[in-house]
């Protein structure tokens, strides 16, 4: 996968794109992230961004023409880029949308600063507007990390099985099961004794009855799009009850 990343300020991401699983992935060449100042593509002598609104009002808009001429440029070889437009008003960015990402072959981010875009980018130049979440960040860069993140670590061959993104929370469509490690009794605290029957079949079970246990008390709401299996059903049933 290519990934071309058109921002105002490249640095912030040196660090997150250099460290870890991010980094691993680019050296086994899962992705080539390419971090672009789209400052370099205006045509105007002192390399202005961004204009005042018409209408008047508060802040600075992002221009159109440098932004379009840094997609052009970037997408000028790719035959069906994801132009994606990070943006508080957009679709709300999920693991559904990550999955969905990750089957892509080339993605471009653009990264918005100050009050916001001029309409036209978002009416005639990208594919996609997401947002990371209701609130209001002071640019795009946060998100374009966060959407770069989920999606490599989707990628076949960057994460080992041992950490196979199956069983994360959501990719299933609910929360995940809790985890213990040792030691079995920590002051007190002890691991559930499933866990150390060696039994597989008890333990499968045991992580399938909390993983919806968790979803039933934290996120109800994940159910409603689920379709559960009878066991599941009256799995639920107990946890009902057991909130009576
Ligand atoms: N005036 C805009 C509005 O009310 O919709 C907000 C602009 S915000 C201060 C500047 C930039 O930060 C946006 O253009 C976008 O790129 C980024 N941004 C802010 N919040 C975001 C969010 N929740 N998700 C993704 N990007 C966000």
């Amino acid at each position: 996968m290519r990934i071309d990343i058109l921002t105002l300020f490249p640095n912030m991401f040196t660090g997150v794109f250099n460290e870890s699983i991010l980094k691993k992935a680019q050296e086994k060449q899962a992705v080539s992230i390419n971090v672009i100042n789209f400052r370099d593509f205006a045509d105007n002598k002192h390399k202005t961004v961004d204009d005042y609104p018409y209408g008047g009002g508060a802040g600075m808009v992002l221009k159109p023409q440098p932004i379009f001429d840094a997609v052009a440029q970037v997408t000028k070889h790719s035959e069906r880029p994801r132009i994606i437009l990070l943006c508080p008003q957009g679709e709300r960015y999920t693991q559904k949308k990550a999955e969905e990402l990750a089957k892509e072959e080339h993605l471009v981010l653009i990264c918005g600063h100050y009050e916001g875009y001029d309409e036209r980018i978002r009416e005639h130049l990208v594919t996609d507007e997401i947002s990371i979440g209701d609130y209001v960040l002071t640019g795009g860069e946060l998100g374009a990390m966060v959407i770069v993140d989920s999606v490599v670590r989707l990628l076949p061959g960057v994460l080992g099985n041992e950490a196979s993104p199956l069983h994360d929370s959501y990719s299933s469509g609910l929360l995940e099961h809790p985890h213990y490690t040792r030691p079995a009794d920590f002051r007190g605290m002890k691991v559930p004794e499933v866990l150390l029957s060696g039994n597989h079949r008890l333990i499968e079970e045991w992580r399938a009855k909390q993983s919806l246990r968790r979803t039933f008390l934290r996120r109800p709401d994940l159910l409603e799009n689920c379709e559960l299996t009878e066991k599941q059903k009256q799995w639920l049933e107990e946890f009902k009850k057991e909130q009576r």
